[in-house]
């Protein structure tokens, strides 16, 4: 018999209507997972549930509940086939990037999910994306931190939510799904990483990061403030294939301030799709010489967390640049140029 930890964090998948708007339900998933053992389908692995409190809107997600869920897995880890980990939508992807980084040498599927409409109402997602991702962690063998919803299995590092409404709300711009579940689930073979040789858990610690969407327009005084030695990663945000504004004094003074200071900027794409390369432009001459490094095609969730992982390594200035343009965990392609 699989045997599957559920991790209940919070998220729409157990709202309930409130006069509020929807708000976690301390008692509805419980009841609503009992419900769906006592139908014992052959397929449907044994499971056990860690239902965090407070459950949160995700939107409160950070640092501490990352360890938590960590922590979790690694001290169940012996007892289970997989994991599943209910999570709300929103910053779902970055929960499952934090935790490919933080779960180092994974043996074992840990699959997140939740729902964009809760399991209490008559017309859901809840209950397939729940029970997928339960068959999914219980029967398949794909040792890595994905993402089960609506349909697909993607690598946790490469998606992201890309509909605040639509029932897909995910997608894996740079990277194909892992398995697309139809009648059946068709795992993509070629596409899952190999089994890691053993569990170790890197938990990140508080670390100064911040993100820089570029805007036609932008004022670099705006940004002045936050530009200090305590800044330890900024992730630009570039136009097209890594892009920004060059014309006389936008850019280059927040440039020097960083280099300066030491902080790290990694370099994306603001599309959905494609890879950020330094010096495919001349507009991206002076990301260059302030020692600016590629984040390729790498997911904003990928980078943030990924500089949470290696700042809380507590790697030097240069190695946390050089490993930023490594793949680690298959969140990023290098391109052949
Ligand atoms: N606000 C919710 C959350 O992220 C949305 C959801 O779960 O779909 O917790």
């Amino acid at each position: 018999m699989k045997r599957v930890c559920i991790i209940y964090t919070g998220g729409t998948i157990g709202m309930a209507r409130t006069d509020s708007g929807y708000a976690p339900d301390e008692d509805y998933l419980r009841a609503a997972l009992a419900d769906i053992a006592s139908q014992a389908a052959p397929e449907l692995p044994v499971f056990d549930l860690i239902q965090y409190d407070p459950l949160l809107d995700s939107s409160n997600v950070a640092l501490d509940e990352w360890i938590a869920v960590a922590r979790d897995i690694k001290s169940n880890y012996d007892a289970y086939d997989g994991f599943v980990i209910l999570h709300g939508t929103d910053t779902m992807a970055y929960t499952a990037s934090a935790l490919s980084f933080m779960l180092d040498g994974l043996t074992k599927p840990v699959v997140l999910t939740g729902s964009q409409i809760p399991l209490a109402e008559l017309r859901n997602d809840a209950r397939d994306n729940l029970i997928t991702a339960l068959i999914i962690a219980g029967h398949c063998d794909v040792p890595e931190v994905c993402l089960y919803f609506g349909g697909f299995l993607y690598r946790g590092n490469r998606a992201t939510k890309v509909s605040a409404d639509d029932l897909v709300a995910f997608d894996s711009p740079n990277y194909p799904p892992l398995a697309h579940v139809g009648i059946r689930i068709a795992l993509d073979e070629k596409r899952i990483r190999p089994a890691g040789s053993g569990l170790r858990l890197v938990e990140f610690g508080e670390q100064q990061i911040a993100v820089l969407k570029i805007f036609p327009g932008i004022q670099f005084e705006v940004f002045e403030n936050i530009m200090t030695e305590h800044l330890k990663g900024i992730v630009i945000e570039a136009f097209g294939a890594g892009n920004i504004p060059d014309r006389q004094g936008t850019m280059q003074k927040l440039l020097t301030r960083a280099r300066d200071n030491d902080t790290v900027v990694v370099v994306c794409t603001q599309c959905l799709k494609g890879t950020a390369i330094i010096g495919e432009y001349e507009v991206s001459e002076e990301l260059a010489r302030a020692g600016a490094v590629n984040g390729y095609d790498m997911t904003v969730e990928a980078a943030v967390t990924k500089l949470y992982y290696l700042l809380s390594l507590g790697c030097g200035t240069d190695r946390v640049k050089q490993l930023m343009t490594e793949n680690l965990r298959g969140e990023l392609t290098i391109p052949i140029l």
